[in-house]
């Protein structure tokens, strides 16, 4: 039998600090060190790395076209032909994202999308889920819980009294974050 022509789907899925960016990133590097053509996109409202860059929390950073909408990555994809597309943080795009990424598969280019699959409140963050149900692989990483150190699978928000209290000791110690890793019996 003929080898198919469509590409593949690789999804990275996990909750806030788990890592995902960075081992998308590690991909996307040695997709270039094999001498593949490598687009990667994220969304503008994620403002880690300024307009132009995608960072990760240990300061790892690759440029990258920032987009708004999955329409913007139908069009940036269609007019590069790269052999790789790595999205970042595809819980942005919203839903149209599926059926986007599908025709970037039927074209032929491998596909790598890390993003949420999980709601603060623990529930399923879509598209993730989605695209996770139609991955050829899925990598589900797990942050470490705040609390007791176990494998976190969730993020929780803080309440706003939690949050002003931890504002008040981070101006001391510099960074501050209103979500925090979880484990199961934590969250
Ligand atoms: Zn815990």
């Amino acid at each position: 039998m003929r080898p198919s022509e469509a590409g593949r789907l690789h999804v990275i899925a996990g909750p806030m600090f788990a890592g995902k960016t960075e081992e998308l990133l590690r991909r996307v590097h040695r997709a270039e060190l094999a001498g593949l053509r490598v687009e990667v996109f994220g969304h503008r409202l994620d403002d880690r790395g300024g307009q132009d860059r995608l960072s990760t929390h240990i300061g790892r950073t690759v440029p990258a076209r920032m987009l708004q909408n999955a329409q913007e990555l139908r069009d940036a994809v269609t007019g590069e032909r790269p052999d790789l597309v790595a999205i970042d943080e595809a819980q942005f795009f919203g839903p149209s994202i599926v059926e986007a990424v599908e025709e970037i598969l039927v074209a032929g280019i491998l596909v790598e999308v890390a993003g949420l699959c999980v709601t603060y409140d623990g529930g399923p963050f879509e598209p993730i889920p989605s695209l996770m149900a139609q991955a050829e692989e899925v990598v589900k990483l797990t942050a470490v819980c705040t609390v007791c150190g176990a494998d976190a699978a969730f993020h929780i928000r803080l309440l706003d009294s939690d949050a002003d209290a931890l504002q008040a000791t981070a101006e001391q110690i510099g960074g501050t974050e209103l979500y925090q890793a979880r484990c199961r019996a934590h969250r």
